[in-house]
């Protein structure tokens, strides 16, 4: 059985299928170690009532050994129809080959919302003295902004007609050895990720949504950004919200979600001085990556950082960090990232019983210093753990 989606609904059935991608490099011992805690905490959660079919679809380098395509189209058609799967890490060659998988994926899906949350786990060390004080998600914009893949090559023929036509169009000039990237920001675009981080803001109970932009510099994209993120807020938010230049020096009203908006450079240093004023933040494409990689560090590094990517009833879900080549088949990598985003895909399916049993028996087993090689070289005391142990300690903490 499919989850489907009526009336703007997701309808999870009990026994459910989900496909996943297990991923590259270290993606096949994180993935068998993160199936092996969701099962058992659903086991636990609903004693067989409820129960997850996990359906293998092909991407990265299985796909492209087995089938001679990095994405096989049927691998983005099961991800359709199902409606919400999860992945592990996929291999991205730089400046050549293929384009990102993830960004294929999320364009194809139009999963607009890059949604990474970051507070900090008991013991996990961190660069920082009050790690606890970082409690933020993250709202990226997931389609537009330089990431939508409208680039040309210095000495393209695409490129020189580019030249020609803003040359003698619009009089701007480019150089002839430059590459060039176009930065498309829609409006659209932009009120849709507000829209789905205010709903997010008031549901979960948070204190502000920061808008992060560099639209000082770029005016009509980054500028227009948080232009029409305001207006969303104003008009469609408004007996939810109050805006930072209505408030003055008085406190927030009880009840109210404080808006306001912050230049990204100055978002970046604010982070690490006062975390604690920041809760949800809305960030442009690739602003929200540079954050979304900065302060997951700053709570301890991407080993253990989740991510959803999530559309209009489409949800993808993925480990945030890379494929960690080195580590491959050593069963040595730390699986958190991949179980941390297993927990967002329970609470947006709507079994949250089971994100409750996993981030306690998660939490347990990091308290008990029992962590992979990554924790464990920084944690005095504390045990290392490969992979797969990592997982069968935190179902043993389940019990
Ligand atoms: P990376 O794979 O994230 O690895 C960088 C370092 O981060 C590792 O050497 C390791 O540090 C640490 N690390 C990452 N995951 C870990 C885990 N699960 N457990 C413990 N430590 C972990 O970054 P990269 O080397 O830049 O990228 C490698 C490939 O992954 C590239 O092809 C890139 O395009 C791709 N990538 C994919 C995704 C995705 O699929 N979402 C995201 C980013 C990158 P130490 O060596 O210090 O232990």
């Amino acid at each position: 059985m499919r989850i489907t989606f009526e009336n703007k609904q997701l309808q999870v059935p009990d026994i459910v299928e989900i496909p996943f991608i297990e991923g590259d490099g270290i993606g096949p011992d994180i993935w068998k170690a993160s199936q092996e805690v969701f099962d058992a905490a659903i086991e636990k959660a609903y004693l067989g009532k409820k129960k997850i079919n996990w359906v293998e679809v092909l991407a990265g380098e299985k796909a492209f050994n087995t089938k001679g395509v990095w994405l096989p189209d049927e691998t983005v058609e099961k991800i359709k129809t199902h409606r919400v799967a999860i992945k592990g890490p996929l291999t991205t060659p730089v400046g050549k080959g293929i384009r990102s998988l993830n960004v294929a994926l999320r364009q194809t899906l139009d999963l607009y919302q890059c949604i990474r949350p970051v507070s900090w786990y008991t013991n996990v060390p961190t660069p920082v003295k009050d790690p606890q004080k970082v409690d933020m998600v993250i709202f990226r914009e997931n389609t537009e902004d330089l990431y939508a893949g409208i680039e040309f090559a210095a000495g393209s023929p695409e490129q020189k007609k580019l030249r020609e036509f803003f040359s003698k169009e619009l009089n701007k000039a480019l150089r002839e050895d430059a590459g060039i990237g176009i930065k498309p920001i829609s409006l659209m675009g932009s009120q849709r990720l507000m829209r789905a981080a205010l709903n997010y803001a008031i549901k979960n109970n948070r204190k502000s949504v920061t808008i992060v932009h560099k639209g000082n510099i770029m005016k009509f994209t980054e500028g227009a950004f948080r232009d029409w993120c305001y207006e969303v807020a104003s008009k469609e938010f408004k007996d939810s919200i109050i805006l930072y230049d209505d408030l003055g020096d008085k406190p927030v009203p009880a009840g109210k979600i404080l808006i306001k908006d912050i230049i990204a450079d100055n978002m970046f240093q604010q982070a690490l001085l006062r975390p604690e004023d920041f809760d949800i933040l809305v960030a442009t494409n690739l602003n929200g990556d540079y954050l979304s990689d900065a302060l997951a560090a700053q709570v301890g590094g991407l080993g253990i950082a989740p991510g959803a990517n999530i559309g209009e009833g489409y949800a993808l879900f993925e480990a945030t960090h890379g494929t960690a080549p080195k580590y491959a088949n050593l069963d040595k990598a730390n699986p958190g990232s991949v179980i941390l985003s297993g927990v967002m895909m329970f609470d947006y399916m709507g079994w949250t019983e089971v994100s409750q049993i996993i981030i306690k028996a998660f939490q347990k087993t990091l308290e008990q210093k029992t962590v992979t090689y990554d924790f464990a070289r920084s944690i005095p005391g504390s045990q290392e753990l490969t992979c797969s142990a990592f997982a069968k300690a935190i179902v043993h903490n389940m019990k």
